[in-house]
């Protein structure tokens, strides 16, 4: 039987997935846990548990300096799962994985290694309103040191980027197009394919924002035709503490390095230095080696269950979640009502109740979901408020507890004297 054959016949079967992952047999506050919180991160299977024990008990070695079997060992599985991550996201040359500490420091390394080189004042840098503060803020950052405008691409009131006025937000001044693929807030998949080709008609470059949308859906760096593309391993079943840039080979090779120190030199003199080739030219410093050993079977675990299946397990958990929340009139959903242009980033308001209450007394139920700004203070802002409650689903959560959140929420109702 080919992969592909098995990966068609794979029953995705949450109740059986759940047997994988053993912090969801925890009690919280006596309940059973629901959580719904994986948008900030997700749980992790016994098997990445089991890598890091194992790393630790057979391979603890410190990578590409030893010439004894645990260091090259160590370095052999780091590098395998760089390979890994390449095949994953559909890149051609493993050079092209860079990693990083997460989805933040990867778009910091293109704002210093790239923008600081290639900006100056009259330029600018197209950004859209509902980025994540990772995706914001290096941009403000670089604007000030760079002299280059920040533009943004509006979002209206049901979620959508307003795409009428791109052709002249972009334009032959824009250097650089960043987009978030999947909202952490609204849940929105953005056109980032159709975006990456306008920028590249006038010349920008385009980043896309993945960390939302790499652990929920197929991404293709070559269909999508990003120029750079960051995500973070913790919110796909891997370890905290790593994540990937992805850049063109051709890019990436014209780009300053960011980290300066060991690992990332050819050659060093008292007086200079000769950078190393591409991945490690980006990799100074001792790497997170633990964490990229344990993604490796995340990653198997995400592809053997299918990302075309974990995208129709979550729309179906999301569409139910958005109808149930949809039968109370106290509760405002935002983003996409249209289950096809959302992920599972499902972000309420009830109208009497504050968010971080509300979020306190599902708590006390065993529900755990976010509330607060979500790191886009700016986007809840243009939506006239100041945070909002999220419950956010990922392969091993269901329709009870969807079920589990709509009881909750009628309980703090009752708990705050509405009902
Ligand atoms: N971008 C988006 C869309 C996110 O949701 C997040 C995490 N909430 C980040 C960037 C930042 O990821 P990290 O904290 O892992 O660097």
């Amino acid at each position: 039987m080919t992969l592909a054959a098995e990966k068609i016949n794979t029953s995705f079967d949450p109740e059986v997935i759940r047997r994988d992952f053993p912090i969801l047999n925890r009690r919280v506050h006596g309940k059973p846990l629901v959580y719904l919180d994986n948008a900030a991160t997700t749980q992790k299977p016994k098997q990445v548990i089991d890598a890091i024990r194992n790393y630790y008990e057979i391979y603890n070695a410190n990578v590409h300096r030893g010439l004894h079997t645990l260091a090259e060992e160590s370095t052999e599985a780091f590098e395998k799962t760089r390979a890994r991550i390449g095949r994953f996201i559909g890149a051609t040359d493993s050079c092209e994985i860079i990693y990083t500490r997460g989805t933040t420091e990867s778009i910091n390394l293109v704002a210093y290694s790239w923008g600081q080189h290639n900006l100056q004042p009259g330029d600018n840098i197209v950004l859209t309103e509902m980025e994540h503060h990772a995706n914001l803020v290096p941009w403000i950052a670089l604007s000030k040191t760079t002299g280059a405008e920040l533009r943004y691409i509006p979002v209206d009131e049901n979620g959508y980027l307003v795409l009428d006025k791109i052709g002249e937000i972009i334009d032959g001044k824009t250097r650089l197009v960043t987009v978030t693929q999947m909202s952490n807030v609204l849940g929105t998949i953005n056109p980032v394919k159709k975006i990456c080709e306008i920028a590249h008609d006038r010349g920008a470059l385009c980043l896309v924002d993945a960390a939302q949308s790499a652990p929920h859906m197929n991404v293709d760096v070559k269909d999508i035709d990003a120029d750079f593309l960051a995500f973070s391993t913790h919110k796909m079943l891997g370890p905290t503490g790593l994540g990937v840039l992805y850049g063109k080979k051709e890019i990436l090779s014209k780009m300053e390095p960011f980290n300066f120190g060991g690992e990332m030199i050819s050659e060093v003199r008292y007086d200079s230095a000769k950078w190393n080739d591409l991945p490690w030219k980006f990799e100074g410093g001792t790497p997170n080696i633990e964490a990229a050993y344990a993604f490796h079977p995340a990653i198997e675990y995400l592809d053997q269950l299918g990302m075309d299946n974990i995208r129709a397990h979550e729309m179906d958990i999301t569409e139910y979640a958005i109808s149930r929340l949809s039968e109370l009139d106290h509760i405002r959903i935002f983003g996409p009502m249209n289950i096809e242009d959302r992920g599972g980033a499902v972000s309420f308001t009830d109208t009497d109740i504050h968010p971080h209450d509300l979020a306190q007394v599902l708590d006390q139920n065993g529900v755990a979901t976010r509330a607060g700004h979500h790191c886009a203070q700016p986007l809840h802002r243009k939506f006239g408020v100041g945070s909002t409650t999220r419950a956010s689903f990922y392969i091993y959560n269901t329709k009870e507890d969807v079920d589990a959140l709509i009881d909750a929420i009628r309980g703090a109702r009752r708990f705050f004297g509405y009902e």
